[in-house]
């Protein structure tokens, strides 16, 4: 049973995109028919991309179904033994703000020593791979920054796939992490962190200016937001044609405190979104975009790919519409309770208490 569980590779819903020379998001995009993945509804009208991007296929839609209440993880080995990397979500899994979460460090170094593959995937957008390379560092774990993918990068990944001209500008709203990946990118940026002092003063016949060079708009996480943000990324987005709206992740809630939860940075995107009447693209967590990424660049089946995370909908979601094995921890923001009610429909193929129950869990014995 649980070999037919393992091998059975989920479906989902995948998009082609234009396959002639020309690359128009609009014009394929079914638009809204998924909240966790939509695209601008405006074709681009000034540029085209390269065939690059012609034969990619993204998943814009959850998989469908019913799928079957998730198993309690009974037999790590074997799941271990069927799996060649290893996707882990940071907060909830590897740790709960700055505090590492019991029997980590050994979980990791035994899955190294089996030769499995070990990748981290964060949608918080504040910090770049390099400023968690040291957060990693500073909590005593040995991990290289080739193998985080934080979703700072994947904005900066997402426009190099699509060879967004390096002449165009970016407008960032957003913390210094995708401003440091769009640099090593190699793309113009304006607005972040300083654009969080500005105001606007209204007085009659008062026009904001903005820059008509701005080709792309990338909201994520900010704790600077304001209304000078809003009112610039939504006249670029409205007023500069073609100018793609990009959402790092549209997360409800993020954990700052342990003491409660607080708005994500799917608050500051429904702003944006609120103002243009626009849908973004999404590049984090649930979107397929850095599985599509990670499975290219180590050429790695996804059937092959175990995502372990705390989070139902961004997390286990993710997996599942990448077509990857699931296991959802309890040691985040997921209890057994909201797992199991009636009205979650999102499964895992298996959970547990935390990923040191890899360590723990004896596999039974056999006859
Ligand atoms: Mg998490």
């Amino acid at each position: 049973m649980l070999a037919n569980k393992l091998s059975a590779a989920s479906s989902s819903a995948t998009l082609f995109f234009n396959t002639r020379n020309k690359f128009h998001f609009a014009k394929k995009i079914p638009s809204i028919a998924n909240p966790f993945f939509c695209n601008s509804l405006r074709p681009i009208t000034e540029w085209s991309f390269s065939k690059k991007i012609c034969s990619r296929k993204m998943s814009v839609s959850r998989n469908v179904g019913p799928r079957a209440s998730a198993e309690q993880l009974q037999d790590p080995d074997h799941l271990i033994d069927y799996t060649e990397t290893f996707i882990f979500d940071c907060d909830g899994v590897i740790w709960k703000g700055d505090k590492l979460i019991d029997g980590v460090p050994e979980t990791l170094d035994m899955l190294r020593s089996k030769g499995k593959r070990l990748v981290f995937v964060t949608n918080n957008s504040t910090k770049s791979r390099k400023q968690y390379g040291k957060k990693f560092e500073t909590l005593g774990l040995d991990v290289k920054e080739e193998e985080i993918f934080a979703s700072s990068f994947a904005a900066a990944a997402y426009l190099q796939s699509i060879d967004f001209p390096k002449d165009k500008k970016v407008y960032v709203v957003g913390e210094e992490g995708i401003q440091k990946e769009l640099e090593l990118a190699g793309f113009q940026y304006v607005g972040g962190p300083e654009d969080g002092e500005k105001k606007i003063e209204l007085k009659p016949g008062f026009l904001m200016e903005h820059d008509e060079n701005v080709g792309a708009v990338v909201v994520g996480f900010d704790r600077y937001f304001n209304y000078y943000k809003i009112q610039y990324a939504t006249l670029c987005i409205r007023e500069n044609p073609g100018c793609l709206f990009i959402a790092t992740n549209r997360d409800a809630v993020t954990h700052l405190t342990d003491a409660q939860e607080w708005a994500g940075g799917g608050s500051m995107v429904g702003a944006v979104r609120g103002s243009t009447q626009r849908e973004p693209l999404v590049v984090g967590k649930p979107s397929t975009f850095m599985m599509d990424y990670l499975a290219k660049k180590f050429s790695i089946s996804k059937s092959q790919i175990c995502m372990v995370g705390d989070r139902l909908d961004t997390d286990i979601l993710f997996g599942q519409n990448g077509g990857c094995k699931t296991l959802l921890v309890l040691s985040g923001v997921t209890s057994l309770s909201m797992l199991q009610n009636p009205e979650n429909d999102i499964q895992p193929d298996f959970y547990t208490n935390k990923i040191s129950d890899f360590l723990s869990l004896k596999a039974p014995a056999t006859a």
